[in-house]
């Protein structure tokens, strides 16, 4: 059975992003969420540019590509908030694949956190 696409505004993606940013000890982090419109590069669902050493990151998310594939962008906005708090840490690997996994496991446990805490 497909489960629903579980859609985000933008706004409540920027709530969420400030409700991670409490959670994991990187509120002094200005981090920018951008929707991008029609499709990404390889149907990524989104994607985290950083730059740790003035605490700036943009996260951003294709709605249109989780809508292709069911996939839940709440999920998605954790997952990406994850490749930030590992560039806080200097513990993110430029292009790499390493962390994904972890991000995907983390990402979806974190988005039930907020959900069942927030209820978003
Ligand atoms: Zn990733």
């Amino acid at each position: 059975m497909a489960k629903p696409a579980k859609t985000l505004t933008a706004v409540e993606a920027r709530k969420a992003v400030r409700w991670f940013q409490q959670q994991m000890g990187i509120g002094d982090w200005s981090i920018k969420v951008v929707y991008a419109d029609g499709g990404s590069d390889d149907g990524q669902l989104g994607l985290a540019s950083a730059q740790p050493p003035y605490k700036r990151a943009t996260v951003i998310v294709w709605p249109t590509e989780h809508l292709a594939g069911d996939d839940d962008m709440l999920s998605t906005v954790m997952h990406e908030c994850c490749h930030v708090m590992a560039e806080d840490v200097g513990a993110e690997v430029p292009n790499g694949q390493t962390y994904e996994y972890t991000w995907n496991r983390l990402g979806d446990l974190l988005a039930a956190a907020y959900r069942a805490g927030v209820g978003a």
